[in-house]
């Protein structure tokens, strides 16, 4: 069985103290490319620089991009720019880009075709809020979100389940509730694809989370912020 994948999303949390400190540690601890840590732009080119001195295998990841691929578009960042800087992977269509700053799922489409062009791996993130989820629509509200990378190669993407009421709340989906929709998104897509789970991952909770059939890693937030804690996880993961 190949490795689960384990990605840290920083957020606009971290600072370069923060990077000097906890990368070292992840290097130490010999994590391998099932590994990534998405940073926030301004200390992408310090991270991978950190780790290819190391000869690290860990991968670096960026939490959105523009959809566009150059030009007059002041404050974006192009999936040129994430490669150019050592980026393998982003996220796009993360729930706080939804809800904070009105993006849809057609623009989070669009990045995701921008993220491909460069050769980046897109980690395009789907999920319910708890309104929609108790008015029984989930799974409507999931296709809908995964309709618009209809004729995306479903193999040149990974998808991250992650219910917005488990997005830094500490309240984790049961396994019951993310096999199920883990379930839906591979039937919905591909059997293939790669499907991780984020909403409250920590070290207590990631074996059980691990363990869902149909889960191929977690999107970590919070619990990444600390190597002990982000290492734990790891551990879980094989
Ligand atoms: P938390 O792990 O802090 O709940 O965040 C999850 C997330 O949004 C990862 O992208």
């Amino acid at each position: 069985m190949p490795k689960q994948t384990v990605i840290g999303n920083w957020k606009m949390h971290g600072s370069i103290g923060q990077i000097r400190s906890v990368v070292p540690e992840l290097v130490r601890a010999g994590l391998g490319a099932n590994v990534a840590l998405c940073v926030a732009y301004p200390y992408l080119a310090l991270a991978k620089s950190m780790l290819s001195e190391a000869e690290s295998a860990i991968q670096l990841g960026a939490q959105d991009v523009c959809e566009y691929h150059i030009g007059a578009y002041t404050g974006e960042v192009s999936a040129g720019m994430l490669a150019d800087v050592g980026c393998e992977m982003v996220i796009v269509g993360h729930s706080e880009r939804r809800r904070y700053f009105g993006e849809t799922s057609e623009t989070a489409a669009r990045k995701v075709r921008a993220a491909l062009d460069a050769g980046l791996l897109p980690v395009y993130c789907v999920g319910e809020t708890l309104t929609q989820r108790e008015e029984g629509i989930a799974r409507d509200i999931i296709a809908e979100e995964l309709q618009v990378l209809a004729g995306v190669p479903t193999s040149l993407y990974a998808v991250a389940y992650e219910p917005s009421w488990a997005v830094g709340t500490g309240v984790v989906a049961t396994p019951e509730q993310i096999a199920e929709m883990h379930a839906f998104i591979k039937r919905t897509l591909n059997a293939r694809t790669r499907v991780l789970y984020g909403g409250s991952v920590k070290g207590e909770n990631a074996g059980q989370v691990l363990a869902v059939d149909g889960v191929d890693g977690v999107l970590v937030g919070g619990a990444a912020l600390s190597a002990t804690e982000f290492l734990e996880i790891c551990r879980e993961a094989g």
